[in-house]
């Protein structure tokens, strides 16, 4: 049988009496679709050929490219579950938002 702990505060989470929220997320970087403004052949080349060295690159080093791209997965508790959503990225905001809780 799996067991599931809260990543946020490791308190266990009984599968029978408490829910587990699964939270993902996604980083990658915001690439601007230039192909609207006065894209030419000529640029459209160019990408092809950084794409290209790009790879080899990633053959020779037998590292995979970083591009900043990460794919995250948390499991939380009810109780961290409330408090993620209401501040995802875990900004102070010098309320005290936890004093209601208990
Ligand atoms: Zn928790």
């Amino acid at each position: 049988m799996l067991h599931y702990s809260c990543d946020a505060c490791k308190r266990p989470i009984h599968p029978h009496n408490d829910v587990r929220h699964v939270v993902k997320i996604e980083v990658f970087p915001a690439v601007e679709d230039m192909s609207g403004n006065s894209s030419t052949m000529t640029e459209e080349a160019d990408h092809l050929d950084a794409m290209h060295e790009i790879l080899e690159r990633m053959g020779e080093e037998d590292l995979p490219f970083d591009d900043g791209a990460r794919s995250l997965r948390f499991d939380l508790c009810d109780a961290c579950r409330q408090r993620f959503v209401k501040n995802p990225l875990g900004i102070k905001t010098g309320k005290q938002l936890d004093f209601s809780n208990n």
